[in-house]
């Protein structure tokens, strides 16, 4: 349920009115928006009296907000949400560039992409210390030592840097990490996404190999719904008949997810095709879409690259790739 406080409405009555709201038991969120405020109430409002509520000299309008998820919805909170990372942002008017290998595999490698990366454009360094692989005989990721060395890139070049957590007994580990990515595999691992709800870590999380929009929204909430607000959605593909990608990537879930909430959303273009020559074409439909970012793997050394190389761009194409999403940026 939504209430539209009226206009001119003093930041103290606005606090009597949370305060009252609480005590019946729901979580108040308050967003201050550039044209209203929203009072927004999540938890069992059928206990709220609309009529009364509506009553109220302060108040414009009451709204029930029928889709299941309440924090992540844009009627709540009808601004953009701009996701602070480090000395950089996602969402609003920041273009988010995050590049970096599959997987870091040793300090050589990931120094060398971190420097490409970040002189050809990128705003943030990836890399997967903890690896979701198909087969278990196959690369598991540094691990810990893979974070340590991002951390290291992280010191030498200044990038925020971005890694996926697949249990949540390692979340000390990430203490120094500025986003901590979700992965399509554990989109919807509840108790995970509960435990990142409880920190205060931008969260990169990417939509499943088969879930709807809706469904991803869903796990956003169970973040939010713990206090922890910083979400950044991140369509990757989804799973359809096609064998040509690898994936199929749904560029109507930019502007559907704009419509739907205001969190950012960025594409990896990557993972979607699975091929590298598909990737600067997917950016720049992306960037001419609406999205607020792009996720792209890139390697030193596709060829000999231990994940995913046939996807990997070198640091030269991806610079190609910058210079030419920004053009599509300042044209759109
Ligand atoms: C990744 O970004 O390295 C990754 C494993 O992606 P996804 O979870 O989208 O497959
Ligand atoms: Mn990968």
């Amino acid at each position: 349920m939504i209430a539209v406080i009226k206009k001119g409405t003093s930041d103290k009555q606005i606090e009597n009115l949370a305060s009252w709201l609480k005590a019946q038991g729901l979580d108040v969120h308050l967003s201050k928006g550039s044209t209203h405020t929203i009072v927004g109430l999540v938890g069992d409002t059928s206990k709220i009296d609309e009529e009364l509520l509506e009553s109220l000299e302060i108040v414009e309008s009451v709204k029930r907000i029928s889709e299941p998820f309440k924090s992540a919805n844009r009627k709540f909170h009808p601004d953009d949400s701009v996701i602070e990372v480090g000395n950089t942002s996602v969402g609003g008017d920041i273009f988010a560039f995050i590049a970096g290998p599959c997987s870091v595999e040793s300090e050589e490698q990931v120094m060398e992409i971190a420097k490409a990366v970040k002189a050809a454009g990128a705003t943030m360094l990836r890399g997967g210390a903890f690896k979701p692989r198909t087969s278990p005989y196959d690369f598991q990721g540094l691990k810990a030592d893979g974070i340590e060395l991002l951390l290291k890139a992280k010191k030498e070049t200044g990038l925020p840097i971005v890694t996926e957590i697949m249990n949540a007994n390692h979340l000390p580990l990430f203490e120094d990490v500025d986003v901590i990515q979700v992965g399509a595999r554990n989109m919807q691992n509840f108790e995970l996404l509960k435990e990142l709800g409880k920190t205060k870590k931008a969260i990169l999380l990417k939509r499943g190999l088969a879930n709807t929009l809706k469904e991803l929204l869903m796990s956003a909430e169970y973040i939010m719904a713990g206090g922890n607000e910083n979400v950044i959605l991140c369509e990757r593909g989804i799973r359809t008949f096609e064998t040509y990608t690898r994936n199929t990537l749904d560029l109507s879930a930019i502007p559907l997810i704009h419509e739907l909430s205001h969190l950012p959303i960025i594409v990896d273009p990557s993972h979607a095709t699975g091929a590298s020559r598909l990737v600067k074409p997917m950016a720049l439909a992306a960037a001419a879409g609406g999205a607020d970012g792009l996720m792209i793997e890139v390697h030193n050394d596709p060829q000999h690259a231990l994940c995913d190389g046939a996807q990997s761009l070198t640091p030269d194409a991806f610079a190609d790739v910058c210079s030419s999403v920004k053009k599509v940026l300042e044209v759109i």
